[in-house]
């Protein structure tokens, strides 16, 4: 579903301890290659063993950085980030690496997931500078107002303990989803919430270690998959190799939507690759809600793999019948009112001659709003489609996710209130199936114990948040900037920076580029 009503990610993080490699370029290419995770700002930092640097904008990877910008990161590890916004706004000041700092050292930290007691986290902040946050270390300070700087406030409370050992006392503290990525200026770490609900592997380089988001970003940049980063375990990469530590019990809750959706089909999750696992879905789709029709077509190009599995499995032929605009991903230009109403012809457009006077079988990932498959319907029947049979290789999504995936409020999602019929007659279509819960969980051939299946059925794996405490606007204003701090002027923190081009601009979806989605009555609201 190619566009902004289709959940988002909740970044991509890549690390890297290589030192006869341009680890910039490495970083730079593990971020594009997890693009699809994030596409509001991106970032790295670089560390030559006594310096690290910081670099991050709002904006693409390839908007962010160009040759001299990398060339300027030098040094023997980075991370990196690129992000869609969960916990704090999509503004500049809210990119990350997150920067904080000891008189020991700098500390730079990524972030995939979303916490759920980041208020509680707050107060320990504060507790830990005299009750006043404004004398916290790093951007807590400058108007951060991410979960991500909180943790890094936490990792660099105390003078005295080593980052390592920080972790150790901070990582357990920390409820929720976090796939974390850090760095000082000798040492690359990686850690994994209890549950693991989002990814992160383990890489090996000829001479050095990769952790990353995504198998696909370890193939990207020639590095060999190892394996996961544990549930619970905290990894430490430097000259003198590498340590693992457990700082809690597995407890795997793994997020069952990676698999129908989030994940790039050429990652491997756990074991299964991702591409199998949607093949898998919609075999059993055509299992599940067979129709007799002339070809089977994906909506490109995430609903692709399912809809070979459903022509696979149902004998019917598989046709391409739209063509996606390659170029196409978040633009941050905002359109005038006529392109806008062009809607998703800027990024889908129907092939008449393929298309007309058949009945097609339209194959998707998954139904979040339905505006998306209303306009998909309506221009297939206006390109000449005799029928249109839309099945959805995901079962209907009904409840918000907590723990990095930005849905929508539970009021804005289509499957909460209207049962199968009224869905399928809202989008316009001849019939509308949806893969059962078991269907989808078999395909993916993990433990059914062991996901996370929390908007499909309501059972949230990890205690929620408090009702006034949800949504990405949770720690907004929360923050006080120090008196006469520029939050936008990091100080001595070593940062490159470019000038904020947030506003308050629609883009071609009509969603507003830099504010939020959901909110704080996003489970409640009927
Ligand atoms: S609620 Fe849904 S999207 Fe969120 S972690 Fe669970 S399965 Fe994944």
């Amino acid at each position: 579903m190619p566009d902004e009503s289709l959940p988002q990610d909740a970044c991509g993080v890549f690390g890297v301890w290589a030192p006869d490699d341009e680890v910039a370029k490495l970083t730079y290419f593990g971020l594009y290659a997890l693009q699809h995770r994030g596409q509001e700002a991106a970032g790295i930092a670089t560390s030559d063993g006594r310096s690290l640097l910081v670099y991050k904008d709002v904006g693409l990877v390839a908007q962010v950085f160009d040759e001299s910008s990398l060339a300027s990161l030098r040094g023997h590890l980075a991370i990196g980030h690129c992000r869609y916004s969960t916990t704090g706004r999509s503004t500049w000041e809210n990119a990350q690496p997150t920067l904080g700092g000891t008189s020991g050292g700098t500390v730079a930290l990524a972030h995939n997931g979303n916490l759920i007691n980041s208020a509680e986290l707050r107060e320990k902040l504060a507790d830990a500078h005299g009750g006043d946050l404004r004398y916290a270390s790093g951007e807590v300070g400058r108007g951060n107002t991410t979960d991500t700087a909180l943790i890094t406030g936490l990792l660099t409370a105390d003078e005295d303990r080593t980052l390592e050992s920080a972790a150790m006392e901070v990582l357990p503290m920390l409820r929720g989803a976090f796939s974390l990525v850090f760095c000082d200026e000798q040492t690359v770490y990686a850690a994994r919430d209890p549950q693991g609900v989002r990814p992160l592997v383990l890489g090996r380089l000829e001479r050095g270690w990769v952790v990353a988001s995504e198998t696909a970003a370890l193939d990207i940049v020639g590095a060999s998959v190892v394996r996961e980063v544990e549930p619970g375990e905290l990894i430490a990469i430097d000259e003198h190799g590498l340590r693992s530590r457990r700082f809690a019990e597995s407890a795997r809750k793994g997020c069952v939507f990676e698999y129908v959706y989030l994940a790039r089909p050429d990652t491997s999750l756990n074991g299964r690759s991702v591409h199998e696992g949607r093949v898998e879905m919609g075999r059993l789709l055509a299992a599940e809600h067979p129709v007799e029709a002339d070809m089977v077509m994906p909506t490109p190009e995430s609903g692709t793999p399912a809809a070979i599995g459903y022509a696979e499995a149902s004998g019917i032929p598989y046709g391409a019948g739209l063509v996606k605009n390659a170029y196409v991903g978040r633009t941050f230009i905002a359109p005038s009112q006529t392109i806008r109403q062009l809607g998703i012809r800027l990024k889908l457009n129907p092939l008449k001659e393929v298309i007309r006077g058949k009945r097609l079988i339209v194959v998707d990932d998954s139904i979040v709003r339905g505006n998306t498959q209303c306009a998909l319907v309506r221009m297939l029947r206006e390109a000449g489609a005799a029928e249109v049979h839309v099945r959805i290789s995901s079962p209907p999504v009904r409840w918000p996710c907590f723990y990095g995936i930005d849905f929508a409020t539970r009021a804005e999602l289509i499957a909460n209130g209207l049962n199968i019929d009224d869905i399928c007659a809202s989008i316009g279509a001849d019939s509308l199936g949806y893969i059962s819960e078991k269907g989808m969980i078999a395909a993916t051939k993990q433990d059914p114990d062991e996901l996370c299946t929390a908007c499909f059925s309501g059972v949230y794996p990890i205690g929620l948040p408090e009702e006034n405490q949800r949504g990405k606007d949770v720690l907004e204003l929360e923050f006080p900037v120090r008196d006469g701090v520029d939050p936008t002027d990091v100080g001595t923190l070593d940062v490159q920076e470019h000038d904020s081009h947030q506003g308050t601009m629609l883009d071609v979806d009509g969603v507003p580029i830099g504010s939020s989605v959901g909110g704080s009555e996003a489970l409640t609201r009927p």
